[in-house]
């Protein structure tokens, strides 16, 4: 198996070739194709199964595309991690993936100044990584808005329920169009988990590896 039949842009085959990646995890493999296509998922997936690449080459492929490069303040893929180490690593292998191609791609995380991240964010982005927190205290100062977002990834959602975010999650998820794909990614499922699934997925595939 390799990436080439999934439906990626071939800008991104030819960075995972140079980072060496050649060969799909099971969660790319099965989620690849459906994330190209637009629809929502629910992949059950433990860390260290690939699931940053899994969510953000379809989704870089479908931005890429639409060719269009986002207003000032806006975001067109939103991403939400629960620490800064993870949003971190989040963004810097979308950014080695993305190598190249005329995307934004900024992550925001507390314990940074708020100024600088509102500056980063007034020319807008293709892809925001951010905590939920650290998301809700530039919102407020209107840094950025999520009306033109199309995109919504919750990335270890259980970690984030742990933590204490989910009214921090109801709240940006209340923020963005309904007319979005939304990507959730959690190690387990408990009933919570499944409520916030049935309310901000529509029709997911689940995939479970
Ligand atoms: P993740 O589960 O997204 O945190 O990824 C875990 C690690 O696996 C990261 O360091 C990735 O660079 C690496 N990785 C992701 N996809 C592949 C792949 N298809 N082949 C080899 N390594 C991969």
């Amino acid at each position: 198996e390799t990436f080439e039949n999934l439906g990626l842009a071939p800008m991104l085959l030819k960075n995972l070739a140079g980072l060496g990646l050649t060969k799909p995890t099971p969660i790319q493999a099965q989620g690849i194709p459906h994330i190209v296509r637009g629809r929502d998922i629910l992949g059950l997936a433990q860390t260290g199964t690939g699931k940053t690449a899994a969510f953000g080459l379809p989704m870089l492929t479908r931005i890429l595309a639409y060719g269009k490069r986002p207003a000032p303040k806006t975001v067109r893929a939103l991403v939400l991690a629960p620490t800064r180490e993870l949003a971190t690593q989040i963004h810097d292998n979308l950014a080695a993936y993305a190598e190249g191609a005329p995307v934004r791609i900024q992550r925001v995380v507390g314990g940074a100044s708020l100024n600088v991240q509102a500056e980063k964010l007034s020319k807008g982005c293709d892809v925001l990584i951010a905590t939920p927190g650290r998301l809700i205290d530039l919102i407020e100062r209107r840094a950025l808005v999520l009306s033109e977002t199309k995109y919504l990834v919750l990335d270890e959602a259980d970690q984030m329920l742990d933590i204490g975010f989910i009214h921090a999650l109801r709240r940006i998820a209340k923020l963005i169009p309904a007319e979005r794909q939304t990507l959730l990614f959690s190690a387990t499922m408990p009933k919570l988990m499944e409520e916030l699934a049935a309310s901000y997925l529509s029709d997911p595939i689940r995939v479970e590896v």
